[in-house]
């Protein structure tokens, strides 16, 4: 069995119904598959028995993109690079179904890189079938008021929406992972708050949530020069914690924060 890397974060899924399942969530046939982190192959291989039209790789541990170049390079685009150098927008002129048991170490990067450089209308992807861990994907669907709710929620929820299909053991891969996993399913949204530039609400988000259990009047009066009237207008009370302001609220102070500045 082939050495796994931990700075790769390969855990490779070695259980073959949860693979199956995986692949069953949608319908592939005719349809642009993209997978990120193929590994050896065990998504791709069941990727492929369901005849979908074309299938994109992007691996960046050599030694597997050179196997799986051996494996499949006949009916498979495979691309040995950074998943987070790629630029996703240019991958393929039809949207992509997305499959990825994707290396936990930067799984959120990944996420909310992609969702940063969303196009306004035309998206590379129809829906990300993805794999994180559990902690994180909870993290990813939490509403607020919830202690699991925070940037990568809000960020999601702005331009995705998001739901969880199902847990996995952590027994099902090798290496086993110290926790279990799960599959979550997203898509774009039709209509979603405008911004002018995303980095905005990451930004908000990022000082808001620095502090998680103190006040937000604090990180508000950083942003907003000392200028409570915004949060008087919208009934934000600056004595509630960052947990406790819903989506829309990060939205639309994201937008007055746009406003101000320009
Ligand atoms: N999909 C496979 C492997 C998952 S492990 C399976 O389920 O068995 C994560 C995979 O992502 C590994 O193959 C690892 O080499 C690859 N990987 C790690 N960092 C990456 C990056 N920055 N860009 C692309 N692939 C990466």
């Amino acid at each position: 069995m082939i050495r796994a890397k931990k700075s790769l974060g390969q855990n490779f899924l070695i259980d073959q119904n949860i693979i199956k399942k995986i692949i069953e969530t949608i319908d592939i046939k005719d349809k642009n598959i993209l997978e990120i982190g193929p590994g050896t192959g065990n998504l791709t291989l069941e990727i492929l028995k369901k005849n979908p039209k074309k299938v994109i790789l992007i691996e960046k541990d050599n030694i597997l993109a050179n196997q799986l170049i051996k494996k499949f390079s006949k009916n498979v685009e495979i691309l040995n690079k950074d998943v987070l150098k790629v630029n996703e927008n240019t991958l393929c002129d039809q949207s992509l179904i997305v499959f990825g048991n994707l290396p936990y170490n930067i799984s959120t990067e990944i996420l909310s890189k992609w969702i940063l450089n969303l196009n306004q209308n035309k998206i590379w992807f129809s829906c990300l079938i993805l794999m994180f861990q559990k902690e994180v994907a909870d993290r990813i669907i939490s509403k607020f008021n919830t202690k699991n709710y925070g940037r990568i929620s809000i960020l999601s929820n702005w331009r995705l929406d998001v739901k969880k299909i199902f847990d996995v053991k952590a027994a099902c891969f090798y290496p086993k992972p110290k926790i279990d996993s799960t599959v979550l399913f997203f898509k774009p949204k039709k209509n979603f708050f405008k911004l002018r530039n995303p980095k905005n609400l990451e930004k908000i988000t990022r000082i808001f949530f620095m502090h998680r259990r103190k006040m937000i009047k604090k990180p508000y009066n950083q942003l907003f020069n000392n200028d409570e009237s915004i949060a008087y207008q919208m009934g934000i009370n600056l004595n509630l914690r960052p947990q406790n302001l819903d989506f829309n609220t990060y939205y639309k102070l994201t937008e007055k924060y746009e406003c101000l500045r320009s």
